[in-house]
């Protein structure tokens, strides 16, 4: 199934998505769906192409795992963690996925991550990694927006990951049963039509599952919670020299099995 958030004069409303419809659901927003609410319809099919699709939920918790695939650690000159690494980013920051992402003054180093999002259905307190998976509800795709500069400046990376717009993630999520392997999938990224990431989650450092049981031994992960994988290499900062997002500029990231997100820099 594939789930969205889509606005109705104005109001969000959930959907599911059905070929190049959305049937509008009951439930007032994703998180209350994931949560068994909802599940209805409540009205006739609505045309894609007519709607604007929203963020498809505001996370509870929203976390990154940081370098969790090796040459991108290795295009960062930083060392791959044995661990998942991980940090929160705002969720404030969370916009659609037709953004825009807003460059603030604070930086003039944006760069782009494509990743793999993984959205929590079931609570999660201390879980094996056998049993994690099934607490994951599905996927979707997020640009873990980061500013290069303020990473390297501040210790805590609340405004390096968290600025207004640094989270666009959709166009859906699509639920887990349609994603039977989520360590195989095809990760893209353009800057303007130019392609700058082909990673596989093959190649992550530690699996989706490794994640989710890791987080839940320190704290409880809770159904809307969204983890952003990682990223594969290929970000701006890697290039030699880097490239950075510019006002103007066109970011495209597109899963395999999951959809494309694509927004432009203000
Ligand atoms: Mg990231």
């Amino acid at each position: 199934m594939r789930l969205c958030t889509f606005l109705d004069s104005g109001t969000p409303r959930v959907g599911r998505v059905e070929g190049d419809h959305v049937i509008p659901l009951a439930a007032p927003d994703l998180v209350a769906l994931i949560r068994g609410a909802g599940a209805g319809e409540t009205g006739p099919p609505v045309p894609l192409d007519r709607v604007s699709l929203t963020a498809p939920l505001r996370p509870v918790k929203l976390l990154g795992v940081v370098r969790n695939y090796a040459m991108h650690a290795r295009e960062m000159n930083e060392p791959a963690p044995e661990f998942p690494n991980m940090f929160s980013k705002l969720v404030t920051a969370v916009t659609g996925p037709g953004g825009p992402v807003v460059r603030p003054a604070a930086t003039r180093e944006l760069d782009y991550e494509g990743e793999l999002a993984v959205v929590i259905g079931r609570t999660a307190t201390r879980v094996d990694e056998a049993d994690a998976m099934d607490h994951v509800f599905g996927y979707t795709v997020i640009n873990d927006v980061s500013a290069r500069d303020l990473q390297r400046t501040e210790r805590q990376w609340a405004r390096a990951k968290g600025c207004d717009t640094f989270a666009p993630m959709g166009p859906w999520v699509v639920t887990a049963d349609e994603i039977p392997d989520p360590q195989a999938l095809r990760i893209r990224t353009w800057v303007n039509g130019e392609a700058r990431q082909d990673g596989s989650t093959a190649d992550m450092l530690h699996s989706v599952a490794r994640v989710v049981a890791w987080c839940s031994q320190s704290f409880t992960l809770e159904p809307g919670d969204v983890i952003a994988t990682g990223t594969p290499a290929g970000v701006g900062k890697g290039l030699d020299p880097p490239r950075f997002l510019e006002p103007g500029d066109l970011v495209r990231i597109e899963i395999d099995a999951i959809g494309a997100i694509e927004h432009r820099v203000a």
